[in-house]
């Protein structure tokens, strides 16, 4: 008889989770404010607002491979084909009026905002795309603009960070009608940060020798760190998932049964063939057990004694808005973590700023750390720019190599 297939039993709680975050944005019955994914939602929440990320909704619409009938809406407008297909699709999505969250969630529609902020820790597309929704929608649209690509954040950028989260205060008061409570921000950022170190918890989970969630998996049950943090929900859902995961290392269960290489995937997703990579690295016995991409929502800084600060220097020491130096020296540390054998760049063709094989990284970082490399093009929404033949051929040569690599050790 064979074995049972891996399932992840919190999953039921995280769709829950998630239905009733989206009902609360499609009921109306609060403001809304729209926020970047790393940008400070925190802030935002302690004012009462709904909180709804864009980036997600690009992600929905990748996965469920309808991106591409609505990137030509947005050319059309003027938007390359070639820039960030979250903006082209969504942007192209709101002129056809269509949405998933209409067949999955019940929405009439995305949730109309009533402030939108963004932060350019990032890249600088969400200026656009975030300008594009305050024109459409006519709503007041604040930005943070933190210095980026360095080496270490130096107390005098955190402090010019702080200033302009504080600029933000003013407008959310109007728009929210509701005074800056000191206390409730120090909640949000307590309650964030305990969310998001037991999501540390939940991805070092598959340092074990029987990995208990792979980055696919990730992809998944991030939902809750990415568009809940500073929520009481948020903080109990990744206690439940760390609990059953645990469990599953203590009983030696993992997401595949026979582990013949660990891989770290570098980059953004490829929202569209998640299922299709996810099978194709099993069956060839490789567990992609950490990544960049998810380990960016972990945001160990935050301390609600320093409420400001410790927000504004998260924010902006995340992996995407460093430098080479310091991203190579985070991947170093991941690789010794997770103890990984090989690396798998997705070179994305529309994201440039989360794609890191451009400029010869592959080639240094391997040099530095002795881990094989392997860049894979596509993108994150946009299948036109992926080939299923080519890159299977080509992950499965080099998951054979990294195999023999291990067989002669
Ligand atoms: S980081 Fe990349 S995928 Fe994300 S919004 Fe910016 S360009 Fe788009």
């Amino acid at each position: 008889m064979s074995a049972p297939a891996y399932t992840i039993r919190s999953t039921d709680r995280l769709k829950e989770l998630m239905g009733a975050y989206f009902q609360r944005l499609g009921s109306g019955a609060g403001k809304v404010a729209w926020c970047t994914s790393v940008g400070p939602a925190e802030l935002l929440r302690s004012f009462g607002f709904e909180v709804y990320f864009p980036e997600n909704h690009g992600a929905l619409l990748g996965a469920t491979r309808t991106a591409m009938d609505h990137i030509p809406e947005a050319v059309k407008c003027g938007y390359s084909g070639h820039v960030c297909s979250y903006t082209t699709s969504d942007i192209g999505a709101y002129l056809r009026n269509e949405t998933p969250l209409r067949k999955h969630y019940g929405l009439e529609g995305i949730p109309k905002p009533d402030l939108i902020a963004y932060n350019t820790n990032q890249c600088r597309e969400v200026e656009d795309w975030f300008t594009f929704f305050a024109d459409a929608f006519k709503c007041p649209i604040v930005g943070i603009h933190p210095p980026r690509h360095l080496d270490e954040v130096s107390d005098d950028e955190v402090q010019l960070v702080v200033k302009q989260f504080k600029r933000m205060v003013p407008v959310c008061e109007q728009v929210s009608g509701r005074r800056f409570d000191e206390e409730r921000f120090r909640e949000t950022v307590r309650l964030s940060r305990e969310a998001t170190l037991l999501w540390q918890q939940v991805l070092r989970t598959s340092a074990a020798d029987t990995p208990p969630l792979s980055f696919f998996d990730g992809t998944i049950h991030m939902g809750p760190i990415v568009v809940l943090r500073g929520t009481q929900e948020a903080r109990d859902y990744y206690a439940l998932l760390l609990e059953e995961l645990q469990a599953n290392v203590q009983a030696g269960r993992g997401f595949i049964p026979r582990v013949r290489s660990r891989i770290f995937w570098e980059g953004m997703p490829i929202w569209g063939r998640l299922r299709m990579l996810s099978d194709l690295f099993a069956s060839n016995d490789a567990a992609v057990v950490a990544s960049t991409y998810c380990s960016s929502w972990v945001f160990d800084r935050f301390d609600e004694h320093e409420p400001w600060e410790s927000t504004a220097r998260a924010y902006t020491e995340i992996f995407i808005n460093r430098s080479e130096k310091a991203k190579m020296a985070m991947l170093t540390r991941w690789f010794e973590d997770y103890r990984i054998d090989g690396i798998v760049y997705h070179d994305s063709k529309t994201c440039f700023n989360n794609s890191n094989a451009k400029f010869g990284m592959p080639q240094r970082l391997r040099a530095l750390s002795g881990v094989p490399a392997l860049v894979v093009e596509g993108d994150l929404c946009d299948m036109r720019f992926f080939s299923d033949g080519q890159s299977t051929t080509r992950i499965e040569t080099f998951l054979e190599q990294l195999a023999e690599r291990e067989s002669v050790r």
